[in-house]
């Protein structure tokens, strides 16, 4: 069976275990993984209608159809011409049907026109049925993962080398090259290059601006982007090491040790069959235990695939049990607001025979210059 058919029938019964009665798909990662088709972000209608009790039909812009390759297994294909009313085409392809999910990344003007088309209908995010679905990687989509992964940690290893001069250069000529080593390295797409020296390390979504990077200072370094095998959709890359320039401050290095840690015993946690939560508990309990458990403001980690951040979320509440396939971030970090942090991130796969880290770039506290 292709994996299209095998994600095709997944989503099948994913529909029928939520009660949905028609998928509405378009723009967003639900639509090119299903079909290996992505709509243009504009404002012509794509929509994949896939009912429950019957065959998909692609409405797609005429002028876009060519860059459709059809599968008639799949879907049918219904180009509309700039005279004709693509909603119109949607309503009468849902029917009378009542569940509808629609893609959450679809445009807000096309679902309220959608819902005046179809009053009697009630509405979901397209992730209650795809979520979980696309959260398990299938054989191929874990290999595209390994190889943005292996990318990723070139070029960790050579920031962590001193090949990435540190000291003199503002954050974001050092974000730019960690940019252009990842294309370098075979990503088609830099999706954020984050460098927080100094105090600024102490905030994990930094946005690297014209500070000048000192010497003695951590730097946080988190960076991934989007790569794909054969032509294939993009998956994409995320890892984060801290480095620090010079020689660490006692207090750098206690607290990259809790870190470390942290990170590992989280790594260690992921098997199957522990929830999502159990890998988040794991990360902050050796980060609470060492006085640090308010400085770790964020959860564990997110889901990787298609998307930087998707299904499954490593955070407390979620009891979700992890399964072979399961692909996502560990990525602990503590902050001391206003003086400095440090963060460690790897890209994760929870396998048959345990976990299985992408990443394998050293864990170490790096000196470099
Ligand atoms: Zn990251
Ligand atoms: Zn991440
Ligand atoms: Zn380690």
């Amino acid at each position: 069976m292709s994996a299209r058919r095998e994600r095709m029938d997944r989503v099948r019964s994913a529909m029928a275990a939520a009660g949905v009665d028609a998928l509405l798909l378009s723009l967003g990662a639900d639509l090119p993984w299903l079909t290996g088709y992505e709509a243009m972000p504009l404002e012509r209608l794509t929509m994949l209608v896939l009912p429950s009790d019957g065959a998909g039909t692609l409405v797609v812009p005429r002028l876009e159809a060519p860059r459709v390759r059809e599968d008639a297994d799949l879907f049918a294909l219904r180009p509309w011409a700039e005279t004709e009313d693509p909603f119109a085409l949607v309503a009468g392809l849902v029917g009378g049907r009542r569940c509808l999910a629609v893609s959450d990344r679809a445009w807000s003007s096309a679902l309220l026109r959608l819902q005046s088309d179809l009053p009697h209908a009630t509405w979901a995010p397209s992730s209650v049925v795809t979520g979980p679905v696309r959260a398990v990687k299938d054989e191929a989509e874990v290999a595209c993962l390994r190889a943005a992964a292996q990318a990723a940690d070139r070029v960790a290893v050579a920031l962590q080398a001193g090949e990435v001069p540190l000291i003199g250069r503002t954050e974001a000529a050092v974000s730019a090259e960690i940019g252009a080593r990842l294309r370098a390295e075979g990503h088609s797409r830099v999706n954020f290059a984050i460098v927080g020296s100094g105090p600024n390390s102490a905030s994990p979504h930094h946005e690297p601006g014209e500070r000048v990077i000192n010497p003695g200072e951590m730097v946080v370094c988190d960076f991934g982007g989007t790569l794909s095998l054969d032509g294939g959709p993009g998956y994409c890359s995320d890892i984060t090491r801290t480095v620090v320039t010079g020689s660490p401050t006692a207090e750098m290095t206690d607290l990259y040790d809790v870190l470390h840690a942290a990170q590992a015993a989280a790594v260690a946690a992921a098997v199957s069959g522990a929830t999502c939560q159990d890998v988040d508990r794991a990360a902050r309990r050796p980060i609470t235990e060492a006085g640090y458990g308010d400085a770790f403001i964020h959860r564990t980690g997110h889901g990787i695939g298609l998307e930087e951040h998707e299904d499954p979320y490593v955070v407390e509440g979620n009891a979700t049990p992890l399964a072979p396939g399961h692909a996502f971030s560990v990525e602990p970090g503590i902050y001391l607001a206003g003086r400095f942090g440090a963060r460690l991130e790897d890209i994760v796969v929870a396998a048959e025979g345990g976990p299985d880290p992408l990443n394998r770039a050293d864990h170490g506290l790096a000196e470099v210059g």
